[in-house]
């Protein structure tokens, strides 16, 4: 599979959704630092007070590119499909995120 099919964003884990005050749980400011947010994470579906909530976090540049070195460094030790020669497809995307050249 091509590495750009994989929404690299996708991957990294947010805070718990039950924690967030309002306006970084709909998305208008940053999941992470509530600065204001410019890309999407994609959806998620939590669990808050009980009941599923699905939502849409968004982050600042800084925290993702933060965010995906952490994910990053953290995949390239415990995935089973990368090795030293040969990356899986969502090690290549989360390098060029939070890598970018
Ligand atoms: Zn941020
Ligand atoms: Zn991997």
């Amino acid at each position: 599979m091509h590495p750009g099919f994989v929404r690299a964003p996708e991957l990294l884990p947010t805070p718990r959704a039950a924690d967030l005050p309002a306006d970084r749980l709909s998305g208008k400011r940053c999941v992470w630092c509530g600065k204001p947010a410019t890309n999407d994470l994609s959806a998620r579906v939590s669990v808050v007070k009980g009941e599923l909530l699905r939502w849409e976090p968004r982050s600042c540049s800084y925290c993702l590119c933060r965010e995906a070195k952490r994910v990053y460094n953290i995949h390239i030790r415990t995935c089973a499909r990368c090795t030293h020669r040969d990356y899986c497809p969502d090690s290549r995307a989360l390098y060029e995120l939070g890598f970018p050249k």
